[in-house]
């Protein structure tokens, strides 16, 4: 008897001083490979939020992923509270269409969005890859699954008439592999849904084999822009690219980043990671050169899912939204 009281005297003081103590929040954001973008603005985003952590009780981690079809995908199995999404895939996901043809994710939640990304093709000058229909009989890297390039690559492929499966050879190496190989000779080209600049197309160019990035057909460009609500014509910029063979901007296609969540994930939580990025966006913006022009209305832009509750109550109370 005396022992049963005692252990509820413990448990009960255990629970009031210490397990406050302990109520620390995890939140996972998913982004993508290292040397995109995804990753720095995800460990960006963590940063600013992590100087509060004591004041909010929450932790963020930024994980290195997949990308788009793997964040989203994690999202929904709550392998994530947060993730990086290609705007295109947003659509998608909450659509039913594409990888999630039939199943409507009705959980995934839009928080914001962020940078562009563009679809952008880089090839080996000697591979002779002025259009998309020089794709045939070459060994290109459409990207691995789960990326958001795979995606696009397979949209444009198609749309430019080509069956991927004879027309070319296709390869699925991730992002940080493929300027190595491109360099290596082992591929001519690669796909990258990216935002500029980035450290992978930077290494490619760096390399002695001369690389430069093939344009999309304006033909293409305006039936991909007709055909889909998500894509936007795009030009590719050269002046970060130091060695590149291209002189001017290259004409292409793409959506934007955004960030998603889970209808799971508390309002509170998404509600406080919202605010201190909206309050922090000057120090934001200078965390990543793809960053440097995100205005509070853009970063509305591009979201197709429901706004996640918690993000919601922000722009509200911000005056953003009515
Ligand atoms: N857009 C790419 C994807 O969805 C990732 C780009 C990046 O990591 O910056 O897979």
């Amino acid at each position: 008897m005396k022992k049963t009281a005692l252990f509820f005297a413990v448990m009960a003081v255990f629970t009031l001083i210490a397990a406050p103590a302990f109520a620390v929040r995890y939140v996972t954001i998913g982004t993508g490979g290292v040397t995109g973008v995804y990753y720095p603005t995800g460990g960006a985003i963590s940063k600013l939020v992590n100087k509060k952590r004591k004041e909010y009780n929450l932790r963020m981690t930024v994980e290195s992923t997949g990308g788009s079809v793997f964040n989203v995908n994690a999202l929904m199995n709550g392998d994530l509270e947060m993730g990086v999404v290609q705007s295109d895939l947003q659509y998608q996901a909450m659509k039913g269409i594409g990888a999630w043809e039939g199943e409507p994710q009705e959980k995934l939640r839009a928080v914001f969005s962020i940078h562009p990304e563009i679809v952008t093709i880089i090839a080996a000058v000697d591979s002779q890859i002025n259009g998309i229909a020089d794709f045939k009989g070459k060994t290109i890297n459409i990207g691995a699954p789960g990326t958001g390039q795979r995606v696009n690559a397979l949209d444009l492929i198609t749309a430019a008439g080509l069956d991927p499966k004879t027309d070319l050879q296709t390869e699925g190496i991730k992002p940080a592999e493929s300027a190595k190989m491109l360099q290596d000779g082992r591929i001519d080209a690669f796909f990258y849904t990216v935002g500029h600049p980035n450290g992978s197309i930077k290494e490619a160019v760096a390399g002695a084999r001369k690389v430069a990035f093939v344009p999309v057909e304006q033909a293409l460009i305006d039936q991909l822009v007709a055909e889909q609500p998500y894509y936007a014509a795009a030009n590719i910029p050269v002046a970060p690219y130091a060695g590149v063979a291209n002189s001017e901007p290259v004409p292409s296609f793409g959506v934007k980043a955004t960030i998603c969540s889970s209808a799971d994930v508390p309002d509170d939580v998404i509600y406080t990671i919202t605010k201190e990025v909206f309050e922090n966006l000057e120090v934001l913006k200078t965390l990543h050169p793809a960053l440097a022009g995100l205005t509070k209305e853009n970063m509305l832009q591009g979201l197709s899912a429901p706004l996640h509750p918690g993000a919601l109550k922000y722009y509200r109370e911000a005056g953003l939204i009515k």
